[in-house]
């Protein structure tokens, strides 16, 4: 038996009334557990294992999946449910937790991580939020991309910025060999850099231009796929949103 806290990533059915949870704890890291009755109306699982929430959490320890017994709400997310393009944000972030992450493998930087990327979807900025969790993730998983020399020939990096998905900067003479690549401004290579270095709680005072977002979603989307071995589902909830152009209203 154990307590934790944690963040519940993912949730599926189980039978008629019962739910098997993905919890990204700060103790254990990620843990699979099923919460019995939880689908049940009035069920006093039922709120504190609804997806997002960040809650305090009792757990018995079993041999494939642990069962989680009590749980009480830290903070509940309702904001982000509410909501459908917080929500598909907040999809996306749990989603690349719970592919790149091992189970049973604690990181208290990556949990607090979460969490005040989940805070900042919430009240709104969750635009460059996703971009810091992305690059910061990156770099707590030791991907961090290489910025002060070609990815390809470990030669200096001239004067026009280039990007590869292999995960950092292409010089002049292997822009050709090296696909597909994402030409970046100065300011987009600067913003790269503070991210990398600065904490968080700091970073929240920049306020990058759109093109340095955009530019920095595309070698983002583009790297993270080249991590990767399947897509996202989350992308494809969040392509459905943009395809109506009401859901763009919020920025
Ligand atoms: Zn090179």
């Amino acid at each position: 038996m154990y307590t934790t806290e944690g963040v519940i990533l993912r949730t599926r059915n189980l039978g008629e009334a019962d739910k098997i949870v993905t919890v990204y704890t700060n103790t254990r890291g990620k843990v699979a557990a099923v919460a019995r009755g939880a689908r049940r109306t009035r069920n006093r699982l039922l709120s504190v294992t609804q997806v997002f929430t960040c809650g305090r959490y009792l757990m018995f320890e079993g041999k494939s999946l642990d069962t989680l017994s009590q749980g009480e709400i830290i903070h509940s997310f309702q904001a982000i449910r509410d909501d459908l393009e917080k929500m598909a944000s907040a999809m996306y972030v749990c989603e690349l937790v719970d592919v790149f992450v091992e189970e049973e493998e604690a990181n208290k930087e990556t949990f607090d991580l979460l969490l005040n990327t989940l805070r900042l979807i919430e009240a709104g900025e969750g635009k460059f939020a996703l971009r810091v969790f992305e690059l910061k993730f990156m770099q707590q998983l030791g991907y961090q991309p290489q910025l002060d020399q070609c990815v390809n020939c470990g030669g200096p990096v001239e004067e026009q910025i280039l990007f590869s998905r292999e995960g950092g900067m292409v010089c002049g003479a292997c822009r050709h060999k090296v696909n597909p690549i994402h030409v970046i401004s100065k300011g987009t290579s600067a913003l790269i850099n503070r991210i990398l270095e600065w904490d968080l709680s700091r970073l929240t005072i920049l306020h990058p231009s759109n093109q340095s977002l955009e530019e920095l979603e595309a070698c983002m989307r583009s790297y993270i796929d080249y991590r990767l071995d399947k897509p996202m589902r989350s992308l494809e909830f969040i392509n459905t949103l943009n395809d109506f152009p009401d859901s763009e209203v919020t920025s």
